[in-house]
């Protein structure tokens, strides 16, 4: 089978990717299945699902698709349960499932879209979290990684809602890291860079100097992604990390200290 990056393999893992029918969680599906690796993916809506499902067949008997809101705790149990009922266990937990949220100046945004975007980005990601942790901790090993976001490094005027949100998932993804270090699970979080999405397009229709940045797939944060769910990446946790980065190269001196993360005033 045609895999992209053959080091970093995924045999016999499992991994669960939330919104997964469309954009780089689709991308992700499809690259974790040409490593070897079971794929559950989650999304909002059912429809495009059951598309990427079939595109994921053409790859791997080891694929499954569940409709699933990941601010719905209910929902989110029901995917966790039937992902280890389908798969015997999980590995690898991406909570890639976001919004834009609300654009424009902070004091006209719809409160309800704003605070939609903190639930949908920052609780789906923690709800995901603490459904996986147990099956995680009982094994004593995972992967997690979360998904950043223009505006978690630096600020982003008038996609207040995504900034706050994508900011609070990095601080929230090295806490967790702290948390659950002596268990071997590694908890990271990825900034994609600029990839050609439905998400990319209503922000760039807002702000066109976005197309700028635009590389025109998704294959970039794949390949990071597919790094940070292989051992290749065992020594790395809690950390903030852009596709750009020669984070293949890092060794334990490079990530001495706070570098590639929050970075304290
Ligand atoms: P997209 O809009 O193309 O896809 C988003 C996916 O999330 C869809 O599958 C959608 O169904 C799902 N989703 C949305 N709300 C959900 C909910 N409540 N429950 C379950 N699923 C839900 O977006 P994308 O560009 O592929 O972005 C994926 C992730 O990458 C997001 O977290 C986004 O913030 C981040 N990101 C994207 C870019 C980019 O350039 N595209 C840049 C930085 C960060």
């Amino acid at each position: 089978m045609r895999q992209a990056w053959p080091e970093f393999r995924l045999d016999g893992k499992v991994a669960l990717v939330t919104g997964g029918s469309r954009g780089i969680g689709r991308r992700l599906g499809l690259s974790f299945a040409e490593a070897g690796c079971a794929v559950m993916l989650a999304a909002r809506d059912a429809n495009p699902l059951t598309e990427v499902e079939k595109e994921l067949r053409a790859v791997s008997s080891q694929v499954a698709t569940l409709q699933c809101d990941v601010t719905h705790s209910d929902q989110v149990k029901a995917l966790v349960d039937a992902t280890v009922r389908r798969f015997g266990t999980i590995h690898i937990l991406v909570n890639n499932a976001g919004i834009l949220g609300p654009i424009g100046p902070t004091w006209e945004n719809d409160a309800k879209q704003w605070e939609e975007t903190i639930r949908v980005n920052l609780v789906g990601t923690y709800l995901c979290c603490r459904e996986v942790l147990p099956v995680f901790l009982s094994r004593g090993s995972g992967k997690i990684i979360n998904l950043a976001g223009g505006g978690a490094a630096f600020p982003w005027p008038r996609f207040s809602a995504y900034s706050a949100s994508k900011a609070a998932v990095v601080r929230f993804t090295e806490t967790l890291a702290a948390e659950v270090k002596d268990h071997h699970i590694q908890v990271n979080v990825m900034a994609p860079g600029a990839n050609d999405t439905e998400m990319f397009r209503k922000a760039a229709e807002a702000e066109p100097r976005l197309l700028a940045d635009l590389p025109g797939d998704t294959l970039k944060p794949a390949r990071l992604a597919c790094f940070l769910a292989s051992e290749a990446s065992d020594h790395i946790t809690g950390r903030f990390i852009h596709v750009d980065q020669n984070w293949d190269e890092w060794t334990e001196s490079d990530l001495a200290g706070d570098r590639f993360t929050l970075r304290r005033v």
